[in-house]
């Protein structure tokens, strides 16, 4: 991966940038994403965040080997202190990080969105409490997108701040607008999940006594629910599930 030819996952982020915007990407890495988007002439200017000396470097070289300095800023800074008033961000990808960590980065800064920038989220894993971080500060779900590289699956999250907004616990955990669509990325996903639960709930059995209770409920839950979606998409589809 470059800033050429970015990965299946970077390259499905970027197609959510909206044409023309002004992005702050944070935790940029190598800066890849805004770099490939400037050069594609898709963004009009662009703030790359890191709070890492190494991977600033490497932002800061991306920037100046493709002659961008006057349009990428690169900024050493904690999460959204990357942007300032004047950069009139419209738009903030916060990638490849755990839900928590970007939940985090938006609940510690949240003073500098001013709720017209769209973000664009893709979270490795912990996906259940940043969409609950988005529903309490009246973001709404315009679009998700599962998708699976190199045998991993990600997830992405595109949102706005329109107001408030109520979702169901199930929406929490598998996505609102994902548990609708239930695309194959999707149902593949799950069907490994549900396996994978399924295995971790029966060393729990085995090992009852050390196990807190709320964690084996917990896991119980988690593959009820998996399993009453699969089951309602193996009905309406039979024969999707053959593994
Ligand atoms: N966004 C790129 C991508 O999706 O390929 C890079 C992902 S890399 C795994 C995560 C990056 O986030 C690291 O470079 C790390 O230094 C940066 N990071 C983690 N916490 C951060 C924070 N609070 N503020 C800014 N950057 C952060």
């Amino acid at each position: 991966m470059n800033e050429q030819t970015l990965s299946t996952r970077l390259e499905r982020v970027a197609a959510h940038v909206p044409a023309g915007a002004r992005l702050a990407d944070i935790g940029s890495d190598h800066g890849y994403l805004p770099v490939a988007l400037m050069r594609r002439g898709a963004i009009v200017a662009a703030v790359a965040g890191e709070v890492a000396l190494t991977p600033y470097r490497a932002a800061m070289r991306t920037v100046h080997e493709n002659d961008l300095q006057t349009r990428i800023c690169v900024r050493l800074a904690d999460g959204l202190a990357a942007i300032e008033a004047q950069d009139g961000i419209s738009a903030i990808s916060l990638c490849g990080m755990g839900g928590e960590t970007i939940r985090d980065i938006l609940e510690d800064s949240k003073a500098r969105l001013n709720g017209q920038e769209r973000l664009i989220l893709q979270p490795n894993g912990g996906e259940q409490p940043l969409r609950q971080w988005l529903m309490r500060n009246d973001y709404r779900i315009l679009c998700e997108e599962a998708l699976r590289e190199n045998r991993f699956d990600y997830e992405i999250i595109v949102a706005d701040r329109t107001g408030p907004v109520i979702y169901t616990d199930e929406e929490l955990y598998f996505g609102p607008l994902l548990m609708q669509a239930r695309t194959p990325a999707f149902l593949d996903k799950w069907q490994r999940a549900l396996r994978r639960k399924q295995r971790t709930l029966a060393g729990f059995t085995r090992a009852r006594q050390t196990m807190p209770e709320e964690k084996v409920q917990d896991l119980t839950r988690q593959i009820r629910w998996i399993s009453v979606l699969l089951n309602a998409c193996e009905k309406a589809h039979p024969g999707h599930f053959t593994g």
